[in-house]
Parts: structure tokens; sequence; C-alpha cells
């Protein structure tokens, strides 16, 4: 983002490993001078290997809510702080959460296309499901997980939860297992982190419990959801549709899923808005700026805490 970028350069040198042609041998060659790294999800995981490399690292300032890029297990056990960038996202993930589910349920890209193509001339656009009498369970009820629920319930649409743990000032009602909550609702939508605590959380069996009239809303990471079982589950039609906003393997996107006319697909757009990207780099650079001015830095993720 061209605006926390000119603040970065205003302060720190800085080397792009994003734009070198070599980026082994850019990290050999600067690797020994690196005291932060300011990082992308998706773009140049930062591995312990990367930050072995890197003696002198003392900060990385991750660009996104989740962290499953950065290995925060080194870290913590090297004094590395991890930051992310928090709740400036919320909205933004929220909105593209319902613009997704809506787009989904109501067919909106598919309405789209037929127009173009010049289809209604022939004829009308079939009818499409509805979000009207759905129950949603939201798996991650967190910080974009409860602007979810808070539009959801604009909408009319009831609220269920699953997390590690039933929240004591949350009425909706919580289930122990995904596999529960899929049981009681017809529409999952999924904001957990990624990493291995949640690979393949949603699997078969999820989907098996959600049923035929079941529609899978995933905007948190691919990993967490079982790709190959969900591409069976959307061809045998045993749940109706998916809304993904991320992959297993991006910017893969399996050309089963994009076969498929159940599903609609972006590019991992969550909170992919001029103003909102802003505001992420804009935290990513008080991170740094705080940290190397002897301060706390803003948002540290809980696997590093500040401690000064
Ligand atoms: P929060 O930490 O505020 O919320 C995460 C929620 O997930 C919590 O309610 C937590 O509840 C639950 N949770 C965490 N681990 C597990 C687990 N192993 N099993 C079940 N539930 C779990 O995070 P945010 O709401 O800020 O962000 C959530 C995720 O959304 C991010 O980590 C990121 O991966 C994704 N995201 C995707 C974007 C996109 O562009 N598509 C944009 C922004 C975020 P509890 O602790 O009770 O388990």
């Amino acid at each position: 983002m061209p605006e926390p970028d000119a603040n970065l350069e205003k302060n720190f040198i800085i080397h792009r490993l994003d734009k070198a042609t070599d980026k082994h041998a850019l990290v050999a060659e600067v690797g020994p001078r690196i005291q932060g790294i300011v990082s992308a999800v998706g773009k140049n995981p930062v591995t312990a290997d990367i930050m072995r490399q890197c003696p002198q690292l003392k900060i990385v300032s991750g660009f996104g809510v989740g962290y499953d890029n950065i290995d925060t297990g080194y870290a913590a056990e090297n004094g590395i702080i991890v930051t992310n960038t928090p709740d400036v996202l919320n909205e933004e993930v929220a909105d593209t959460a319902l613009a997704l589910l809506l787009a989904t349920l109501r067919l909106i890209p598919q309405a789209d296309r037929f127009v173009r193509e010049g289809k209604w001339l022939k004829g009308g656009f079939p009818l499409s499901p509805t979000l009207r009498d759905r129950k949603a369970g939201i798996v991650g009820l967190g910080r974009i997980g409860k602007a979810i629920a808070k539009r959801l319930e604009a909408f009319g649409v009831s609220v269920a939860y699953h997390g590690r743990r039933k929240q004591d000032d949350i009425s909706y009602p919580y289930y122990g297992t995904i596999k529960e909550l899929a049981a009681v609702v017809d529409t999952l939508i999924i904001i957990i982190p990624g990493g291995k605590e949640t690979y393949h959380a949603v699997n078969a069996d999820v989907l098996k419990a959600l049923g035929p009239d079941g529609v899978l809303i995933n905007v948190a990471r691919g990993t967490v959801v079982d790709e190959q079982a969900l591409i069976t589950a959307l061809k045998n039609k045993t749940i109706l549709a998916a809304g993904l906003d991320v992959f297993e393997k991006e910017p893969q996107v399996p050309q089963e899923l994009i076969d498929l006319d159940n599903t609609v697909l972006l590019p991992h757009i969550g909170s992919a808005s001029v103003h909102t990207r802003n505001a992420m780099g804009n935290l990513v650079v008080k991170n740094i700026e705080a940290f190397f001015s002897g301060k706390a830095p803003l948002t540290p993720v809980p696997e590093t805490p500040w401690s000064k």
C-alpha cells in the first residue's frame, strides 16, 4: 500500500523480498542485517529458516489478522515479537462474508453472467434459493465472527456458534463441535484461524451433517476445509452450495470448483478495499515504529506477548 510504504521508508532501510528476482540470494545477502520483517499473508511465509538467516531479527509485523504464515513457535523461542492487524478489518471482512452468502444463495454472479451472455432475451433466469428462514452457524465467534453475527441478526437470520469454549456473555446457542453445529443449522460460516490446529476441521462428516440444504461460506483460511471432501459434497449435491474466499493452495483453485455451478469463488478479498488495506498497512507500520522507539508494539499476538 503506497501510504504505509511511504511512511515505512521515511524511517527505515527497506529490502523488498517480494520484488527480488532471486529471493534466496537477497536473504543470504541482507539477512545478517535485518532487524524487522513486514509480511503479508500468502506472500513469502516467514519460516523458521528465514528467521534463522536473520540473527538480529527482533520483530515480525504481519499484514493481516491471521498469522498462520509466520512461525510463531520459532519466534517465541527466540525472543522475536510477532504482531498482526486485528480489529481494523472486522467490518470489511464481515461485509464480504454477507456479500458472499447473498451471492451464493441468490445466484448473483450467475445472474450477472446470464445478462452479459444475452440469455435474458431468450427467457427468464431460474428461481434461486433464499436467505429467508435460514439458520446460521458461525465457526469462530471472535472479532470478525461477531461482526458477521450482527449483520445476520439484521437480516433476520438466527445465529448459533462454535469455538473452543462457550462465551459467558453471549446468548447465541453454543455447540461444542463443528459437526454438532452443522447438524442444527443450514448455513455454516467459517471464520476461525488457519494453521495446524484447524486443518481440515470442516471435513466430509461436517458436510454430511450440514445436509442437502446446506451452504458453506469460508472466509477464514482454505486449509480449514477439506477441499476434496467439499468438491465431492457439491458434486453429489449432499450440500447445496459453497461460497469461498479462500482455498487450500491459493492462488490455485481446483478446476472442479470452477466447473461447478453451485459455487461462488472469490480471490481472497475479505479485507481487500483501499480503505481497509490502508488501515491494516498503517497498523503494520505503527507496530514497527513503536517497537523500534522502545515502546510496546500495539498489537502483539498472544504467542509472543510484549514484555519490556
Ligand atoms: P479472533 O481471534 O478474534 O477470533 C477467532 C475465533 O475462532 C475465536 O472466537 C476463537 O474462539 C475461535 N477459534 C480459535 N481457534 C479455534 C479452534 N482451534 N477451534 C475452534 N474455534 C477456534 O480472530 P478474528 O475474528 O480477528 O479473525 C479470524 C480469522 O479470520 C483470522 O485468523 C484469519 O485467518 C481469517 N481472516 C480472513 C480474511 C480474509 O480475507 N478472508 C480476512 C481477515 C481474517 P475460542 O478461543 O473460544 O476457540
